[in-house]
């Protein structure tokens, strides 16, 4: 079992000693870039696309890269990663810690080999796995009993932000799987919005509705866990952020970094959207 200081308590702690200035403003939120590179490539060209990586990052990271593999990666991925700044994530796990669940991988298994992220609630997981809100909070608990920072996806499709009913739903999702925590345990949640309609299409959000969302979330983490915790909490965006939409959605008050699918495969674009996220001035 490795062994890691409480991500919660130090949390609690940097909160405690924060003033109330730093507390409205989001320069105390280091930008994440999270590449998800879901269902793609072999181990050799993962190797490949690290290797470059490696050799491309910014001299001064500002910034906390985490990179998704399939799951049986991952290994190798952690000792690829070692000493670079880097961290791994796991796409999904398992709520159960452990039993006859054929082809699942539990969050203690994930823990165990040195795993520091999990994306939960991916919207490709809720459609081609009919995953629920229920499940989801399932997930979510077996990541935090696993002392791993759960990345909470969530997100509206198509029909409902026509309709305008995105606020809506996505308290709801925030609601069913995030709102039993407690205080100390939210705040070691990322929360990715990713509206489904611009996951994967080319069609990605403008800044200023992915603005709106993130400052929506917030102020629902607000108005249920106090000023404190809303105003640190880490929300990325995610729907095909590109290296040239990445700087102004980047840019915005409550965008803390992204969740990057199809331009996390290419080392080039993933680079220039690390850059992106280094270089960011709110
Ligand atoms: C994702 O899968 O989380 C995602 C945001 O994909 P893409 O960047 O390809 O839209």
């Amino acid at each position: 079992m490795i062994i890691r200081q409480s991500h919660f308590s130090g949390l609690s702690l940097i909160h405690r000693k924060l003033s109330n200035k730093e507390h409205k403003s989001n320069m105390s939120r280091k930008k994440i870039v999270a590449a998800n590179w879901k269902m793609n490539l072999t181990l050799e060209e993962g190797e490949v696309l690290v290797d470059k990586l490696l050799q491309g990052l910014p001299r001064e990271l500002h910034c906390q890269v985490v990179i998704a593999p399939p799951a049986i990666h991952i290994v190798n991925l952690i000792k690829q990663l070692s000493g670079s700044g880097m961290k791994t994530a796991a796409q999904n796990c398992y709520s159960a810690p452990s039993g006859a669940f054929t082809g699942e991988i539990s969050a203690e298994m994930l823990e165990s080999v040195g795993v520091e992220y999990c994306l939960a609630g991916h919207s490709e997981r809720r459609l081609v796995f009919n995953e629920s809100n229920v499940m989801i909070k399932e997930k979510i608990n077996a990541i935090l009993r696993c002392n791993m920072v759960p990345v909470f996806c969530c997100g509206e499709s198509l029909d409902l932000r026509e309709s305008n009913q995105q606020n809506e739903f996505v308290r709801n999702q925030l609601t069913e799987s995030l709102f039993h925590l407690e205080a100390e345990a939210i705040s070691g949640i990322v929360i990715a919005y990713e509206p489904i309609w611009a996951i994967g299409t080319g069609r990605t959000a403008s800044p200023e509705q992915a603005q709106e969302m993130h400052q929506f979330i917030r102020s629902l983490l607000i108005k249920q866990y106090g000023q404190d915790i809303g105003a640190h909490m880490r929300i990325l965006y995610g729907g095909s952020i590109k290296p040239d939409n990445a700087s102004v959605l980047f840019s915005q008050q409550d965008v803390d970094g992204g969740l990057v699918g199809g331009a996390s495969l290419s080392a080039a674009g993933f680079l220039a959207i690390i850059e992106a996220a280094n270089g960011s001035i709110q």
